[in-house]
């Protein structure tokens, strides 16, 4: 852990108008945390806050990359 991009995350919360979407700037490091400096992030757009481990149920894998800038052309 340590480092993390924040371009990879995206809010968790259902409930919240930017859920499960990536590259939207309202996902922002608050602090590291625990034994593994493990990321806290936060929502700017619902103001909850969530691991890097919640973060993405991608986490450990590797989106490819045409996924990605198909989604992001798309917004
Ligand atoms: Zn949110």
């Amino acid at each position: 852990m340590g480092e993390v991009n924040i371009d990879e995350f995206f809010c968790p919360n259902e409930a919240c108008q930017d859920y499960g979407k990536k590259g939207k700037g309202n996902i922002r490091l608050k602090e590291y945390y625990g034994k593994q400096d493990t990321a806290l992030l936060r929502c700017k757009t619902c103001k909850k806050t969530f691991s890097e481990n919640r973060g993405t149920p991608f986490f450990g894998l590797h989106t490819p990359k045409e996924t990605v800038l198909r989604s992001m052309a798309t917004d």
